[in-house]
């Protein structure tokens, strides 16, 4: 394992989480919505999401920048960082899978959006959140370079923190009972912990 490689296995992640997304993105463009959350909102926060887990780590790859944030480079903590990006990916196709045609970018209710509580969904009531949070994780890992490597971290932190009480409530709102239940039988992202 070398820096060039682990930048390397960065990039391969991406593409990853690209390939997974690219057909229920298309899918999602055909399903009609019936209810929107705060456009401009949810732009914002994906905005920076995607700063700190593309644009910068993105430039670090490419730049080197910036240079004074960068620490020796662990070849360990590279493997680690490969574990845990294949982890993040294998979520993000299960939790594609298992939501279907309930998945959207920002927060959205479909026409007959039905709620998903099997599969992957019964562990956790957020477990594409799991996903980014390992992808972001895996990121730090990867990239010796305290800003690059913690700027997922931080960006994906922002939007979630401020997204999944949002959704929460949206979907307790068109739920009602139903999502009440799923919520004292699951925990967020960690099953039995958060
Ligand atoms: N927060 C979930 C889903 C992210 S995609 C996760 O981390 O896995 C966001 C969209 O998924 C929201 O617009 C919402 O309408 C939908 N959604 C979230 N949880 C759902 C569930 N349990 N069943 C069906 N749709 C869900």
């Amino acid at each position: 394992m070398t820096p060039f490689i682990a930048k390397i296995v960065w990039a391969l992640g991406c593409v990853g989480w690209f390939v997974i997304r690219y057909p229920h993105a298309r899918r999602a463009r055909k399903t009609p919505v019936v209810h929107r959350g705060n456009r401009t909102r949810e732009l914002v926060l994906m905005a920076i999401s995607a700063s700190g887990l593309g644009l910068v780590p993105a430039i670090y790859v490419v730049t080197g920048a910036p240079r004074f944030a960068s620490y020796a480079f662990q070849p360990w903590l590279a493997w680690l960082g490969v574990a845990v990006l294949g982890a993040a990916l294998y979520l993000f196709h299960r939790t594609h899978h298992d939501l279907g045609r309930a998945w959207s970018v920002t927060l959205e209710i479909r026409d007959r959006h039905a709620l998903v509580t099997h599969g992957i969904y019964h562990y956790v009531r957020h477990p594409m959140y799991s996903a980014f949070w390992l992808w972001a994780a895996s990121q730090a890992l990867l990239l010796p370079n305290w800003i690059a490597g913690c700027a997922g971290l931080v960006g994906f932190g922002t939007l979630f923190f401020c997204r999944v009480g949002q959704e929460e409530r949206m979907m307790l709102e068109t739920f009602g009972e139903d999502y009440r239940a799923y919520m004292a039988k699951t925990h967020r992202i960690v099953p039995g912990v958060y």
